[in-house]
């Protein structure tokens, strides 16, 4: 195992420069960040305090002044060149996420594209961020223009270290706005390769990222200069960092946890709902906040039950395409594990027990990492907690209903507001379900209805706390705000002209 010396230390990119933390030496300075594959240490990424994010926001703020006067023209050029760029880096980013995620290859890559549409987005604003303008009465015009907010911030969490980051970074800058990015302490190593990358496409200041762990975000939301703030992670988190912000009269956007549940009717198509809650549950560990977690069959479905216990017995861990990926860290293990015996003991039936998977506890042994196998839950007892928390892991939790209004209201019941969706092959029934789930995107036959652009993303309940969404359109509502100009000219208007 590496000694901790030897570990490649991690710098803040403040102003297009390799900062080291200004953390006094008294305190403690770094972090050691981990591969969930082995749990060997990889790096060590720094405590920043809150003179690192003074330096990085007076950074960003010094920045937006000259950043802000472009054309956005003339900033859509510049995204170009850093779409150009980090599509040229796209295979050493992804083999970042796959060392310090534990996603598969393909999973990493499939982030890294994700994260570029938002990007391309971006690149098309000069056509889709143009204001409106009305002659409202004779003389009278009203017009309005998208104006950037300054200085905004960005803190996000470990499951996608590009692409959530990427949800908000090109529109935010494509806006005219200067940006500080908060990453997970748990992969840190991604956006440190995006930012020292981005140092030769844009001007300093424009971005700069500001390493550290929960006590490095509060100077971040206080800080006078910081206009507006986006947070991605735990439901906990998201309504106090929310609350933060509002109690200072502060724009926030703050995206929480998810608990998503799926329907079966029994008109489903049995191999492509199987394939998909599989892929849905399963995909990047479950470590998604649009991941299944629930399945509510509408009567019992025992031929796509057993289908779908085949396919889940089938995965294999590792790193290849359709294997499975170990998950973050020991502690999320033994969470993911601890569900699954609970749920036995409360009297649910393991139709597949991940616990014992053969494959994944010898690779759990041979690499002492944090390899979990997939577990497929069949539960009695509606008050089973597995039903209920996020689990965050791979984990299937089945129910039978005995009726759509059963699985309606236990959907409806859910505090979470993510995800939904309805595997069917009537339109009449899809139809049904998706004018009743209470959830912000909804699926009809996809586990995993991601939102893509020009459209947005954003749950609704403890899934969101804020007024709008994040990706797409809602992105250029929210790092914008618009300024209303009603102009009216002395010129008289002849009376014959209006005839
Ligand atoms: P987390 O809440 O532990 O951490 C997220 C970020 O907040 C990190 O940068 C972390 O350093 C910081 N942080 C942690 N505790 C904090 C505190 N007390 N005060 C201020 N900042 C704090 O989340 P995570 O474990 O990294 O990510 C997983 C969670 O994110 C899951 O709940 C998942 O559903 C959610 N998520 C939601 C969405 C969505 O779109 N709704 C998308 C991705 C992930």
């Amino acid at each position: 195992m590496t000694s901790s010396v030897e570990l490649p230390r991690l710098v803040n990119w403040i102003n297009n420069q390799a900062q080291a933390s200004l953390a006094p030496a008294t305190t403690a300075q770094f972090l050691t960040v981990t591969t969930p594959h082995t749990n060997a240490p990889i790096a060590e990424v720094p405590l920043s305090t809150s003179e690192d994010v003074e330096a990085a926001v007076n950074a960003a703020h010094a920045a937006f002044a000259g950043w802000s006067q472009r054309t956005v023209k003339d900033r859509a050029q510049y995204l170009l060149r850093f779409h150009h760029t980090l599509t040229a880096h796209m295979e050493e980013l992804a083999e970042l996420i796959v060392r310090e995620h534990g996603k598969t290859f393909d999973e990493a890559v499939g982030e890294i594209k994700k994260g570029l549409e938002t990007l391309e987005y971006a690149i098309s604003l000069p056509q889709v961020m143009a204001g409106r303008v009305l002659e409202v009465s004779r003389g009278v015009v009203c017009q309005d223009a998208r104006v950037p907010l300054g200085v905004v911030t960005s803190i996000v969490p470990f499951n996608f270290p590009f692409m959530v980051p990427f949800w908000t970074l090109p529109i935010a800058i494509g806006c005219g706005n200067t940006m500080v990015v908060k990453p997970s302490e748990k992969v840190p190593l991604t956006m440190t390769r995006v930012t020292e990358l981005a140092k030769d496409v844009f001007p300093p200041g424009v971005l700069n990222i500001v390493h550290g762990d929960k006590e490095v975000v509060q100077p971040l939301l206080e800080h006078p200069l910081v206009k507006a703030v986006t947070f991605v992670g735990t439901t906990h988190v998201a309504r106090l960092v929310s609350q933060s912000c509002r109690a200072m009269d502060k724009r926030c956007l703050a995206l929480g946890g998810a608990k998503n549940h799926l329907v079966a009717v029994p008109d489903c198509d049995v191999e492509l709902t199987a394939q998909d809650v599989v892929n849905s549950f399963t995909g990047c560990a479950g470590q998604r906040c649009m991941a299944a977690s629930v399945l509510l069959t509408v009567g019992p479905q025992p031929k796509l039950i057993q289908a779908i216990v085949e396919k889940t017995l089938a995965l294999q861990p590792g790193s290849a395409s359709r294997q499975v990926g170990p998950v973050i860290d020991e502690v999320s293990r033994a969470r993911i594990q601890s569900y699954v015996t609970e749920s036995e003991e409360t009297g649910a039936k393991l139709l597949v027990d991940g616990r014992s998977n053969s494959a994944f506890v010898e690779k759990a042994n041979t690499t002492k990492g944090s390899w979990v196998g997939p577990s497929v839950i069949l539960h009695h007892n509606k008050a089973d907690k597995a039903l209920h928390d996020e689990i965050f892991g791979p984990v299937l939790s089945i129910y039978e209903c005995t009726s759509s209004e059963e699985a309606l209201a236990i959907e409806n019941a859910n505090p979470y507001g993510n995800a939904a969706c309805i595997y069917t092959t009537s339109g009449a029934q899809a139809q049904f379900y998706t004018q009743r789930f209470r959830a912000g995107m909804i699926g009809v036959n996809i586990g995993v209805p991601v939102p893509r652009e020009p459209f947005s993303f954003g749950g609704i309940e403890a899934s969101k706390f804020g007024d709008m969404d994040i990706t797409g359109d809602g992105g250029i509502e929210f790092f914008t705000y618009r300024r209303k100009v009603t102009t009216k000219w002395a010129a008289p208007v002849e009376k014959s002209w209006l005839n």
